[in-house]
């Protein structure tokens, strides 16, 4: 049966952000692949990244890092959002290094390593500014303690490290605070005797705006995918020399021709301008297109740009074709980026970012929504 809707993905063009970024700032990288690879797919995405060169690999939870291991993945592999109810043991077991964010943490963890009777390899935790992840308060106890623990062969200190919360603006005084923040907690855990193997605080943005932060190791995320940290901060993916790995496409359901004056779609919040001829796309908000984009999105049907037109249904949406439109049910619309075979201008493409600002959110969570029953294609 053909598909009605894919993602296709370019995991050539992963691997080519990846070599990119890395020979830019000269540093090891850690691949973040969390939320299914960013909805580019866990397993393709780490094996892509670990051939490009990256040497470590990073997840939020626990599952994921066990989802590699289970691939086949042996790189190693960190998991920074672990809940204290978690498995630890199992983690520890399968070589997962671990990120504590707590006294609580540390405690959950050096547990389960022993009654495992195996080392844990964890990554202290920071807050350095953002207020979410990682010790404020309990770090000098975190570090002493982290110490003891170390001491008693129950832990081995990998990493430590932190997080930005404005990374993407550059040469903001919050970044160097944040950054000096770092250094002396760093110092505080060298001055106890911990001296872990790698120190990491850069996230893409870091990577691409600020070297001061590259320490040991970047952890890249929506760059290694092509996208921008942040597009009005820092511009498009082109402009930063990144090649987007994702394209969407689905199949137009429906072609009519619709009289000046018609509404368009639940609640007729768009009404006809003119004559004109509407296509009907196979996809909509369960799939992960916001309902909420507005007509400054839309999709690339041949060449040509055709825009929403009404609401985003459930399962599908409209688009405004134009009357002079000759594309036909059953051919494909491209809600991002375009058919490598049509003669096209990159600019003329609908993009993450575009898909972001006509819904009022970020490229980041575009990519992530789209839902697991569109069906992943790999290219490359
Ligand atoms: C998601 C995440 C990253 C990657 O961030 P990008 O902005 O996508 O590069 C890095 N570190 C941590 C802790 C994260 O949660």
């Amino acid at each position: 049966m053909e598909n009605r809707a894919e993602v296709l993905i370019d995991l050539g063009a992963i691997r080519e952000n990846i070599k990119y970024l890395m020979a830019k700032s000269g540093k090891p990288a850690l691949a973040v692949v969390k939320a299914d690879g960013y909805g580019h797919g866990l397993l393709p995405v780490a094996k892509s990244a670990l051939s490009a060169g990256a040497s470590w690999l990073g997840v939020a939870l626990l599952e994921e890092a066990k989802a590699l291991r289970q691939g086949g993945i042996n790189a190693p592999i960190i998991a920074w959002l672990t809940p204290v109810t978690d498995d630890f043991a199992s983690a520890i077991s399968e070589d997962i290094d671990i990120a504590i964010p707590s006294l609580a943490h540390l405690e959950a963890i050096t547990s389960a390593a022993r009654s495992l009777g195996k080392c844990a390899r964890v990554h202290l935790e920071v807050d350095t500014g953002m207020s979410r992840g990682g010790a404020l308060n309990e770090w000098s106890e975190l570090v002493s303690s982290a110490k003891a623990y170390q001491d008693s062969g129950l832990i081995k200190v990998i990493g430590i490290w932190s997080h930005f919360a404005r990374a993407d603006e550059a040469g903001h005084e919050f970044n160097n605070k944040q950054l000096e923040n770092f250094k002396s907690a760093v110092a505080e855990a060298k001055s106890v005797g911990i001296t872990p193997e790698v120190i990491h605080l850069s996230n893409s943005a870091a990577a691409i705006n600020d070297a001061d932060s590259h320490f040991d190791l970047l952890r890249l995320g929506i760059a290694i995918y092509g996208l921008s940290p942040d597009f009005s901060h820092m511009g498009s993916s082109e402009k930063l020399n990144l090649k987007p790995a994702m394209s969407i496409r689905a199949r137009i359901h429906l072609v009519k021709d619709i009289p000046a004056g018609s509404q368009v779609g639940y609640g007729g919040s768009a009404i006809t301008k003119v004559d004109t001829k509407l296509g009907v796309i196979a996809m909509g908000y369960s799939d992960g297109i916001p309902r909420n984009a507005n007509s400054s999105a839309g999709v690339l049907v041949g060449n040509k740009r055709a825009p929403i037109i009404g609401r985003v249904s459930m399962d599908q949406f409209v688009v405004d074709l134009g009357r002079d439109s000759s594309a036909k049910a059953g051919d494909w619309a491209y809600i991002i980026g375009s058919n490598p075979s049509d003669s096209y201008t990159s600019a003329s493409s609908y993009t993450a970012d575009s898909w972001a600002s006509a819904s009022a959110t970020i490229n980041y969570e575009i990519v992530t929504r789209i839902a697991a029953r569109v069906k992943r294609i790999y290219q490359g």
